[in-house]
């Protein structure tokens, strides 16, 4: 898990190229710590029979009705069926199938990763986009959010979406059924449904050590590699697969957060106010040069 793709470096750059234009740092953590208190899912791709039941209950907690043309599957002449083929701006959880060499196949789920060093929420210049300290839940907030897209652009798994279709638009993602099914329920509505324990809910720390020990008592069915442990600095939206993450479309990704980086830049560049000072200094030189050229240009045109 060591190279990153032309089109991931480009997102990790425009996240840390806006963290630094924001100049807001992300309030989530110190660098470097990871809180395994905080809450998460894991998924096991091995275990989903790719019934989709996740998603139906995730847009029943949300109400993001299907319907629209674009998500119907090209046969769906009665316009019964809804298959959307990708997250939008009314599908916040997505499972798809990957079908590769040597009949080797896997389902896979999409929704938010709700990193603990959120790039969304380091970028996000009206702080639209929070991280609850408490449950590490990243969260959105419509009535502060101006539209400008930042957190679409900053986020190195291409999760948050924007309802281009509608008058009011928003930004669309997962947030754990914060509001719904966890405060009623105490558990978001897909790892509920799920009927074959696929998505299991819980502490990050306790997540971890229930994926190491699956693939420890299971040689053999699993990459040895727990998908989001390390990605950008860690995630609460775990992973397990017996097909390489990169294939199911789960990118290759540096162990350090984006917010991190661009906060280290910050800090050099401001330490000691040193590069301001520098910058204000030969402003002040030019400055003083020019003027000088321009009395000693006006003292010329005088004698003459
Ligand atoms: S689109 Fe909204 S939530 Fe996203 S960065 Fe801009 S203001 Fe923040
Ligand atoms: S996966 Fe994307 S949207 Fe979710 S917390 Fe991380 S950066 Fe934000």
């Amino acid at each position: 898990m060591r190279t990153t793709s032309r089109r991931q470096f480009l997102k990790l750059l425009g996240a840390t190229g806006a963290g630094l234009l924001a100049g807001r740092p992300c309030a989530a953590r110190g660098a470097g710590t990871v809180n395994n208190d905080e809450l998460g899912m894991l998924y096991d791709a091995t275990r989903c029979v790719g019934c989709k039941a996740c998603m139906a209950a995730c847009k029943r907690v949300n109400r993001d009705s299907g319907g629209l043309a674009y998500e119907r599957a090209p046969f769906d002449q009665d316009k019964l069926w809804d298959a959307p083929a990708d997250l939008s701006g009314n599908t916040r959880t997505l499972i798809k199938l990957y079908k590769g060499p040597q009949n080797r196949w896997s389902y896979i789920k999409y929704s938010c990763m709700h990193c603990q060093e959120p790039s969304c929420v380091s970028v996000c210049p009206v702080s639209a986009m929070t991280k609850d300290k408490a449950t590490g839940i990243v969260d959105y907030d419509k009535n502060k959010c101006i539209g400008c897209r930042y957190c679409q652009i900053a986020c190195p798994f291409s999760i948050p979406r924007f309802q281009w279709e509608r008058k009011a638009p928003q930004i669309v993602k997962c947030d754990l059924c914060r509001n719904t099914n966890l405060r009623g329920k105490g558990l978001p509505a897909c790892a509920e449904v799920c009927p074959t324990g696929a998505i299991t809910f819980g502490r990050r720390g306790d997540l971890l050590r229930d994926a190491r020990g699956r693939i420890e008592a299971n040689g053999g069915r699993y990459v040895n590699y727990v998908y989001g442990e390390h990605e950008v600095g860690g995630t609460n939206h775990l992973y397990l697969a017996g097909v390489p993450f990169p294939r199911l479309g789960l990118p290759r990704l540096p162990a350090e957060a984006p917010a991190e980086f661009s906060e280290r830049i910050q800090h050099t560049i401001y330490k000691g106010f040193i590069a301001p000072v520098a910058l204000y200094g030969m402003l002040c030189i030019i400055a003083l040069r020019n003027r000088k050229k321009r009395e000693s240009k006006g003292i010329q045109e005088e004698e003459e």
